[in-house]
């Protein structure tokens, strides 16, 4: 790596000065010698070194430079750059999945005889973690409402270490006070780790609310086009070294470098898409609450959201996906969803398209019926992830949906 010619000059302002959108195209940049304007992708497990003094030197850390691409690699360091810079934290590590991260963050923390708060409301793989895996090694958990804040100061014990939350939650797009609950957190001695999915680093940012880790499965919107898996956890330096860095480096979740060259790519559109996704969302949200066969739609920006205060009051903005329920329950939602064109049947979430999914069937299915119920999960709601289609294909393709609904 060569760095001179990227230093910038003295008077110029510090990457973190400048906005979001300049960081996402900028921040991070560590350019070769051969000058490239797009960031290389670096394919090698290993690194050599000029002679045996310098090996040694950075195997004692009294060297910079990278050692072996389960601990660093060049371009998966500029994606980790580039997500710390826009979502203002001190330090980022990335992993091979959003699962990768979830598990790295719950288990470098946690040790048997450990407890866990959780919002019930969480992405079914990380129920797993909180419900079933941190169980068999010792560290029972307790999951709440997440939106009833004396459920979260209740369950809190004495040796309760983490607080587990995500929002706006899938897929009902509920809201979770943030900072009520770091503030429960903190004064039961514990940390608040936010899965930050559904808004994305540029709607919401849980580390300025109290959060003391961000996680994201970059899967999502930051690659932002369906292609790699990916993940990322953001934190301070001091909780990164203590709970995260070693337990990577060892167990290796590593993202691999060319799934870090996607994800980096992606972050440079990141605002561009968010915002046309965004707008398409509140459109076709619209549009649905004017049709007699949409008994309710959730979006958390809409005045008839029961928790658009908070939402207002933690998002800038509401984000990509909506949820609706459609009348006639599961034959309702399936002929809606049967009749469309443009938007594909797909649990995924965050694409360039336009992705609709039945939670009850599909991504819900597994804790039943009366978990589903208590959450709010009818079996007529649809989610509806949008895409970056033109949005009068969209109402044409949901015009189709209501139509075909009887
Ligand atoms: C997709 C998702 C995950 C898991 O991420 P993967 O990259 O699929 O491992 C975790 N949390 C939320 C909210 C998600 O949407």
């Amino acid at each position: 790596m060569s760095s001179a010619e990227n230093t910038p000059p003295k008077s110029a302002k510090p990457m973190h000065k400048l906005r979001a959108a300049t960081r996402l195209v900028h921040g991070g940049t560590m350019r070769s010698q051969f000058g490239e304007t797009s960031e290389a992708m670096f394919l090698t497990q290993g690194y050599v070194y000029p002679d045996m003094e310098a090996a040694e030197a950075r195997f004692k850390g009294e060297s910079p430079g990278f050692i072996y691409s389960r601990f660093s690699n060049p371009t998966v360091a500029m994606f980790e750059e580039r997500m710390a810079l826009l979502e203002g934290a001190e330090a980022a590590r990335a992993t091979a999945s959003g699962m990768a991260a979830v598990t790295a963050v719950m288990l470098g923390q946690l040790k048997a005889g450990d407890h866990v708060v959780a919002a019930k409301a969480l992405f079914g793989s990380c129920r797993y973690i909180v419900e079933e895996l941190l169980p068999r090694f010792g560290v029972p958990s307790t999951l709440v409402d997440g939106t009833d804040l004396d459920q979260w100061r209740a369950a809190m014990q004495p040796n309760t270490k983490v607080c587990f939350l995500e929002s706006p939650t899938n897929p009902q797009l509920e809201i979770i006070d943030i900072a009520a609950v770091a503030e429960i957190a903190h004064a039961g001695g514990a940390n608040l780790v936010v899965d930050n999915v559904f808004a994305t680093p540029l709607l919401q940012s849980p580390l300025e609310m109290g959060a003391d880790c961000v996680v994201y499965s970059t899967t999502k919107h930051i690659d932002g086009q369906g292609r790699c898996l990916g993940g990322v956890i953001l934190a301070s330096n001091e909780f990164i070294q203590t709970h995260v860095h070693n337990f990577l480096r060892q167990t290796g979740p590593a993202l691999s470098p060319f799934n870090a060259w996607v994800m980096l790519k992606g972050l440079e559109t990141l605002p561009v898409r968010l915002r046309q996704q965004q707008s398409n969302a509140i459109a076709v949200a619209d549009y649905l609450a004017s049709r007699p066969e949409i008994a309710r739609v959730l979006y958390p920006t809409r005045k008839d959201h029961p928790q658009y205060e908070l939402a207002m009051r933690q998002m800038t903005g509401g984000g990509s996906v909506l949820a609706f329920d459609v009348t006639g329950g599961k034959e309702g939602a399936f002929a809606f969803a049967n009749a469309l064109q443009v938007i594909k049947i797909s649990n995924n979430l965050g694409d360039a398209k336009s992705l609709i999914t039945h939670p009850a069937t599909t991504t819900h299915q597994r804790i039943g019926p009366e978990a589903r119920a208590e959450s709010g999960i009818g079996d007529g709601m649809l989610r509806l992830s949008c895409g970056l289609e033109d949005v009068e294909d969209l109402l044409d393709d949901v015009k189709a949906g209501c139509d075909a609904v009887r």
